[in-house]
């Protein structure tokens, strides 16, 4: 289910409501719907969070392996 509103508010990070506008404004884009594949806009290293026992993402989830976006 996409999300459409624009709320800036996540009370959790679950990987099933990510909104796009979210994630592009830590500087990363996702490569897929179902799994969570995140690829950094700036140098386009790819990668998947590993996600946490309750299904939703780690703290910080969105760093770049490069740093870009530290
Ligand atoms: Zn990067």
């Amino acid at each position: 289910m996409e999300q459409t509103m624009h709320s800036e508010h996540t009370l959790r990070e679950d990987p099933r409501y990510l909104s796009r506008l979210h994630l592009e404004k830590l500087g990363v884009t996702r490569l897929n719907r179902y799994d969570v594949l995140l690829q950094c806009m700036t140098c386009g290293a790819a990668w998947a969070p590993k996600l946490r026992p309750d299904a939703t993402l780690p703290a910080g989830y969105w760093q770049c392996p490069n740093r870009c976006n530290w």
